[in-house]
């Protein structure tokens, strides 16, 4: 940690933690006694604090109301079966944070304050990291304009924040998907490829539809022929055809998932190859008819992975799939899971102490 980036902590005199059950946690519900926060202004990181969680007071005019210059990150720490506490691949969540932040004419994020916050926030915090099988400790770093004006123009005072949620388990039943013809979450040449929270909102009208229909989240095709997929909801996709596993390839439109790198990675340790490349709908549906779509599913940190139940790709072909027989899907959540617990050796030095 550099003298640079001082870090003052400012203590809580009202614990929460005495009086909170973290067993049977839901996900990003309840948030920890600390937050970080690092002020932005002339040009350089000024201020780095740790300070007790609570509202944060803003001028009305503040730019991230207003023109939506807002950017986060998703992480998760654990407690490992070595007694423990390990983050998973922050620096991955680092590089690409600072990606988004640049998309958006925002600052970039030392690693001193990104990876050594994160530290220092969780060492004050660490009673928060829950024990129970499955949980977690979910990070939320974001950032947001702060300059009170309404020009149109990159804001020249920012807000750094770390907030964490101490999590349960997913237990998402197989998702019921629709191939999105209409809608577009992101196209060449946009910044489909940051995590900004424009995004987001723009894709809600989507999913909202979806759901009328009995659907829980779209395929994202690209506009404006919507042949080509891009992801599922907000987790990257990934389908097993035949004995080749295939995945979108990052071509700025779709984000670069840590949990996506890390199961190709995985599957490459495995002899395995994957196909990052064009999937267009048509190749499901061919894929479909010779009985070589095998499976079908979604990889995010929050779920890790997510199988497809059933999924849309015409007005007349809907395909239901046994996910119990998704054998890939399967093994490969099993091995990010023994990864991340320590019950097997984290060859790729993916796992942080903290
Ligand atoms: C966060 C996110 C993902 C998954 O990224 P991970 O690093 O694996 O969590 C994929 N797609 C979108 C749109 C996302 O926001």
């Amino acid at each position: 940690m550099a003298e640079e980036y001082k870090i003052d902590v400012v203590k809580t005199e009202n614990s929460r933690l005495e009086r909170t059950s973290m067993e049977n946690l839901s996900f990003g519900k309840m948030f920890t006694d600390h937050m970080l926060v690092a002020d932005y202004a002339n040009g350089k990181w000024e201020k780095v604090q740790i300070l007790p969680y609570g509202p944060i007071t803003l001028d009305p005019a503040a730019t991230v109301f207003h023109y939506g210059q807002e950017i986060f990150e998703g992480i998760k720490a654990f407690h490992n079966n070595d007694g423990n506490d390990y983050v998973f691949r922050p620096d991955m969540n680092w590089k690409r944070f600072n990606i988004s932040a640049t998309g958006l004419c925002m600052p970039e994020v030392p690693e001193e304050i990104f990876i050594g916050g994160l530290k220092k926030l969780i060492e004050v915090d660490r009673g928060w990291i829950p024990t129970a099988p499955e949980h977690s400790l979910y990070i939320r770093p974001f950032m947001i304009a702060t300059q009170a004006f309404l020009g149109v123009h990159p804001a020249k005072e920012y807000k750094f924040i770390i907030i964490l949620s101490p999590s349960g388990p997913y237990f998402g039943k197989p998702a019921a998907i629709r191939i999105e013809r209409h809608f577009t979450r992101s196209a060449k040449g946009g910044v489909g490829y940051s995590k900004n929270g424009g995004n987001y909102a723009s894709s809600l009208k989507a999913v909202e539809k979806a759901e009328k229909d009995g659907y829980d989240q779209v395929l994202w095709t690209e506009a404006p022929e919507h042949k080509n997929i891009q992801e599922v909801g907000a987790m990257n996709v990934m389908f097993v055809l035949g004995d080749k596993i295939v995945t979108p390839e990052l071509d700025g439109t779709i984000l670069a998932g840590v949990t996506r790198d890390s199961i190709i990675t995985v599957l490459n340790d495995w002899g395995l190859t994957v196909e990052e490349r064009p999937i267009s709908v048509d190749e499901l549906i061919a894929a479909h008819q010779n009985g070589t779509f095998r499976e079908a599913f979604g990889t995010g940190t929050a779920a890790v992975i997510s199988p497809i139940g059933k999924l849309e790709l015409s007005d007349d072909l809907v395909i239901e799939f046994d996910v119990e027989k998704f054998d890939i899907a399967k093994k490969l959540k099993a091995t990010l899971d023994d990864i991340r617990l320590g019950r097997v050796a984290d060859t790729h030095n993916w796992l942080m102490k903290v």
